[in-house]
């Protein structure tokens, strides 16, 4: 994925300096679609995520992306700038299942998720888990060498996993 995007990145930039974002009219849905995934995958450039959204922002207005995919990008725009989320699109593995990452006001997602034509955040984070189960990272202790399977945490919070062998606790930490 880091390879695709890599070699098409500069082709979005391109475009975008040419003609702003390429909506579906100039496109098609396909294409349109293409744009958007590219820049819902440019983390390794915030500046250009940012500028992206607030383009296909105003192209969603005229029709020419879709809400959804304006939801999708807001998320990992909001996220990646250290604000919680608001629509509950971006999730991480947790003993077994997916939850939400931070996330504003969790009692009225699921209205807000609605607004957007999106289904309910819980039976999204279920199917998400059905089609690829998340699993945790694998370390070797450093102590004994046996494996420490500990979640990875997200943005500013704090993973603790004890190895199974020794004991040897160990932190992960993000953001
Ligand atoms: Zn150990």
């Amino acid at each position: 994925m880091a390879t695709a995007d890599g070699e098409n990145l500069p082709w979005l930039r391109q475009v975008i300096a040419d003609v702003g974002w390429p909506g579906k009219s100039l496109v098609g849905e396909d294409g349109a679609q293409a744009a958007w995934l590219l820049a819902q995958h440019a983390d390794s450039d915030p500046a250009f995520q940012r500028q992206c959204l607030d383009l296909l922002t105003a192209a969603a207005e005229n029709g020419e992306a879709t809400i959804v995919q304006q939801a999708y990008l807001t998320d990992r725009v909001l996220l990646k700038e250290g604000e919680p989320q608001e629509y509950g699109t971006q999730a991480i593995g947790r003993d077994g299942r997916f939850v939400a990452r931070k996330l504003r006001d969790p009692d009225h997602v699921d209205e807000r998720r609605a607004s957007v034509g999106l289904p309910p955040l819980a039976g999204y984070l279920a199917r998400m888990a059905e089609h690829h189960a998340p699993e945790p990272a694998r370390l070797p202790c450093r102590n004994c060498q046996a494996t420490i399977e500990i979640w990875p945490p997200d943005e500013g919070e704090t993973s603790t996993s004890a190895c199974p062998q020794c004991g040897m606790t160990i932190t992960m930490t993000r953001g």
